[in-house]
């Protein structure tokens, strides 16, 4: 049952706004489908949300509160630290665990390297690659530290 619930939140694509690129490419790798933006001006960022059938992410409470007028879902990250974000972003349903589907840097789907699945992944656009190393690791214990706040407050 709980596979089955974030399977659709993860069906879900993002916006991020420009103050949220580190957020964007955080939750690329949990496997989040998550855009950039193309143009940072407000009205450019909700049209893009709503083209795209995507959820937008900001800060900025001004822009979030003209999310509903213009028919976007909306989620307000009220931290500036980087792993409150990630923490709020999982109190909404994300899973605090590496998933590589999506080139963190330019959101491509990834591609499994051939004799090396569950390995190796390469991005097809950027062709960077991806691999469980000791910066993954390092990841991996970051979000283990957050599964375990997270816990720890409900
Ligand atoms: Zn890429």
């Amino acid at each position: 049952m709980r596979e089955e619930r974030e399977r659709e939140t993860e069906q879900r694509g993002f916006l991020v706004d420009l103050m949220l690129l580190r957020l964007g490419r955080w939750l690329r790798l949990l496997g989040q489908d998550v855009a950039n933006p193309e143009n940072d001006c407000d009205e450019a960022l909700l049209g893009q949300a709503k083209r795209e059938g995507r959820i937008l992410i900001t800060r900025d409470k001004r822009l979030f509160s003209s999310c509903s007028a213009a028919g976007v879902e909306g989620i307000l990250i009220r931290s500036s630290q980087i792993s409150e974000q990630i923490l709020e972003m999982a109190e909404r349903g994300i899973a605090l665990r590496i998933d590589p589907q999506r080139c963190t840097l330019c959101n491509n789907p990834l591609e499994e390297a051939e004799g090396r699945r569950g390995e190796l992944w390469i991005c097809p656009v950027c062709q960077r690659f991806y691999w469980r190393g000791g910066h993954w690791k390092s990841m991996e214990e970051m979000l283990m530290a957050l599964n375990h706040r997270m816990h720890q407050r409900e």
